[in-house]
């Protein structure tokens, strides 16, 4: 097992000591004879459990104290649904950024519940996508909010500025950044994420909300995606996720351990610049995205000769490398490195590109 890396987009691999204790405690937890899974989420052990990783999260992100954190069901589609029912009313417009799956799913989904607009988008030049900068003056200071997904876990596009937007509140899709570098939580209205790529297991989302957005929802907002109902209720105002939320809090644990998000940045910057040297260094890994968009958590790369895909998979399967194959509407392969993914993983998947250049090439 132990020389297995898994490269999966999400649900991706969790860090190997937070499964252990995972596995340690599943049964018996803190003693009680049973699991944390089997408990009442009211229980004063519970609530710890949750407080405490709320506490732990907040201290990761520096989340200052006029923002609420939440932790809600549906994952990070969920919240494209609950972020436009929750910050604007039906005859609002809201700004939404175009450059890959997600925000493009995002605008799509918003589009159900108000006017929304496509404010910027992604272009190609000379065979590289990027995103021309987003400024104040592009943006209405009517629309009730700007989305943007920070970093295209489908594309492997992330953006490293921040849209300028003036009064109107910036909300980010960090579903595959979070926590992978350091943020200023106060430069946004809202950040949302869904657990499965850089905090636990699916299902969970996190949402940090800036306090007086919590109550602009429209009557019709489902009471249990109704941001302030929710903070009300502490994410309890129906039964949260509490298996995931645990599993959360571990992962929040285990990342404090290792030094917290400024060390994970730089561990980060190191893993990723590592495989993109592999991939420029030769001509039979192309990447098409320009290099200051480049995602350091899901690295899209394509074989010059598309007719070795099916070969590459199968070797790197063979050789303990798991789920590089490409998402189906981009192709190629990707290998998706969140917080989890040891430094080891990327040497062993360069060396095995770096033989297969030999053998192949
Ligand atoms: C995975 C992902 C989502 C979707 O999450 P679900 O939990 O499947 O709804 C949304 N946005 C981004 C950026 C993602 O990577």
């Amino acid at each position: 097992m132990s020389d297995i890396y898994n490269f999966c987009a999400g649900p991706a691999m969790l860090p190997a000591e937070v499964m252990q204790q995972a596995q340690a405690e599943f049964i018996n937890w803190q003693g009680l004879g049973c699991s944390v899974m089997e408990i009442s989420h009211r229980s004063k052990e519970f609530i710890a459990v949750a407080e405490q990783a709320e506490q732990d999260l907040r201290d990761l992100l520096s989340v200052p104290d006029h923002y609420s954190v939440l932790f809600a069901h549906g994952g990070g589609r969920g919240q494209f649904s609950a972020v436009p029912q929750n910050l604007a009313h039906a005859q609002q417009s809201a700004a939404y950024l175009v450059n890959g799956s997600w925000s493009e799913g995002a605008h799509k989904e918003g589009g159900k519940y108000l006017n929304a607009q496509v404010v910027g988008r992604s272009v190609v030049e000379q065979g590289l996508a990027y995103v021309p900068k987003i400024q104040a003056a592009d943006v209405d200071q009517d629309f009730a909010f700007y989305h943007y997904c920070p970093n295209e876990t489908v594309e492997g596009m992330e953006i490293n500025w921040l849209p300028e937007t003036g009064k109107v509140p910036l909300v980010a899709d960090m579903s595959s950044c979070i926590l992978s570098k350091q943020i200023d939580v106060s430069k946004f209205g809202l950040i949302y994420a869904g657990a499965q790529k850089n905090i636990g297991p699916s299902g969970l989302s996190v949402v940090i909300v800036r306090n007086d957005l919590l109550d602009q929802a429209r009557d019709t907002t489902p009471s249990f995606m109704h941001y302030q109902t929710m903070a009300k209720f502490q994410s309890m105002y129906n039964t949260p996720p509490t298996y995931a939320w645990y599993l959360a809090g571990l992962v929040f644990k285990w990342l404090k351990a290792k030094g917290g998000v400024a060390a994970m940045e730089k561990i980060n910057a190191q893993k990723a610049a590592h495989l993109y040297k592999c991939i420029d260094n030769s001509d039979f890994y192309l990447n098409h995205i320009h290099p200051d968009y480049r995602s350091r958590m899901n690295v899209v790369f394509h074989l010059a000769n598309p007719e070795l895909d099916a070969l590459f998979i199968s070797e790197s399967e063979k050789a303990g490398l798991r789920a590089l194959k490409g998402h189906r509407i981009v192709g190629g392969m990707r290998a998706s490195i969140y917080n989890a993914m040891p430094f080891e993983g990327l040497v062993a998947l360069t060396e095995f590109m770096n033989e297969f250049v030999r053998r192949h090439g």
